[in-house]
């Protein structure tokens, strides 16, 4: 089956089309055969699409909303001199998976989209007014676009915390707010967690209930997650993706009360805190440059700026400090595994997450961890260390094609 995967956001909408079906999964053969972004939907938009091996196609077109956006990528798909194998006409999409980013309490796994499931994206969009919205404009979209015959697979990025226990869930507020409104830590990135669950399992040989590693999930958004006998235990990020780890412009953990002294001192209203909290804090607001990990290690280098040093060295720090936190929590794991943008390609900043770590047996090997870049999956501690640490690259279109193949052939699966 060809599989278009989409993952719509508030102003940018990113596509894949997998070639999966259950005997590719179970080879672990499944082909990728087009990817693409469209950005600034909305205005005038940036489009960069390419075939699989072919050289990315670009430009520049206004695009009203999400709708012309899929119609714009449903086009160039199709078009022949796009190059995409195996797709010559809309008929040639057989099925469409999309990344939601919050399914609440209700969806503890994916599910094939009907008006019921429409109705439960909705009753969330209180938990995810950001992200949700956007999610349900894409699946409207595609239904208009594809038609009604062609299914359609919701996956949660919530999903895979769903096996947290309450100890991690719950927040220690009244439990009246939690029976309310459900107010809790849900957790994010739940789809790449399990990828690398799942490669890490290939990779080691491991069974599913064997796996017990920190995941650490590092990119733009970042967050981190215990994960024990193969299921999510804990995880940083919280009702919403503001909490935990600090990222590219999110500040993560922090006292509440930060929001009343800027409320009183700045007279900022709730919605400019949370701007504030969500779009010009972490990497970005410490350093005062940018909320890019790749520019800042160079203006360390290059003009040893004292506030680029700063915020790698926070970001560094408070990954470390979860790693401690979860390994407490798990009593031990086998492995730390590194993904997302910075996570797979800087070895600089896996060095300095690890550095001190080597009194509770996590050594890495530095040649190792050097060569690991690019999107490559390998081991990158020393054959000595009792901690070991992998690099993977992590591929959450992959899951959601897999996902929506498996649940529409009635095999649905957690893993
Ligand atoms: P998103 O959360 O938006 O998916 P990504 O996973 O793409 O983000 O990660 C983006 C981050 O990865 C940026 O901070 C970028 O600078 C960083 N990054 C990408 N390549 C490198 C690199 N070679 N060295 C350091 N950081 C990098």
């Amino acid at each position: 089956m060809n599989v278009l995967v989409l993952n719509c956001g508030s102003s940018s909408v990113k596509f894949q089309v997998v070639q999966t079906d259950l005997d590719l999964i179970s080879k672990d053969a499944d082909k990728r055969l087009a990817s693409g972004v469209i950005e600034r939907v909305g205005s005038e938009s940036l489009i960069a699409f390419s075939a699989e091996g072919r050289p990315k196609f670009r430009t520049a077109e206004p695009l009203r909303d999400h709708r012309a956006a899929l119609d714009r990528i449903l086009r160039w798909v199709v078009a022949k001199d796009s190059g995409v194998p195996e797709v010559s006409s809309l008929s040639d999409i057989h099925a469409v998976g999309h990344r939601v980013v919050h399914g609440g309490e209700k969806f503890t796994m994916g599910v094939l989209i009907d008006d019921a499931v429409v109705d439960g994206i909705e009753d969330t969009i209180e938990l995810a007014p950001l992200h949700n919205p956007a999610n349900l404009k894409g699946i409207m979209a595609a239904r208009e676009l594809l038609g009604p015959g062609v299914p359609q697979v919701a996956v949660f990025d919530t999903a895979f915390h769903s096996t947290m226990p309450e100890t991690a869930y719950l927040y220690a507020l009244p439990y009246q707010l939690y029976r309310r409104y459900k107010l809790r830590r849900y957790g994010f990135h739940g789809t790449s967690f399990r990828y690398l669950a799942y490669r890490y399992r290939l990779m080691t040989g491991k069974k599913p209930k064997d796996v017990n590693i920190v995941a650490l999930h590092l990119g733009n958004g970042a967050s981190a997650c215990a994960i024990k006998g193969g299921e999510s235990v804990d995880t940083s990020m919280g009702m919403t993706p503001l909490e935990g780890l600090v990222m590219g412009t999110r500040g993560g953990d922090m006292d509440p009360a930060v929001a009343e002294f800027l409320h009183h001192r700045e007279g900022m209203s709730f919605e400019q805190v949370d701007t504030l909290l969500n779009k010009q804090s972490g990497l970005l607001g410490i350093s005062g440059l940018t909320n890019d990990m790749r520019e800042l290690l160079e203006e360390e280098k290059e003009n040893g700026d004292r506030r680029a040093r700063l915020a790698i060295d926070i970001f560094c720090a408070r990954v470390r400090k979860y790693i401690g936190a979860y390994l407490a929590q798990m009593g031990g794991a086998d492995a730390v595994v590194f993904t997302g943008g910075i996570g797979e390609n800087s070895a600089e900043v896996r060095a300095r997450v690890c550095k001190g770590l080597e009194w509770m047996g996590l050594t890495l090997d530095a040649a190792r961890n050097k060569a690991a870049v690019g999107g490559k999956d390998a081991e990158v501690s020393s054959a000595a260390s009792r901690l070991k640490a992998f690099v993977i690259a992590t591929n959450e279109e992959l899951l959601i094609a897999r996902d929506a193949v498996r649940i529409i052939k009635g095999a649905p699966r957690r893993w």
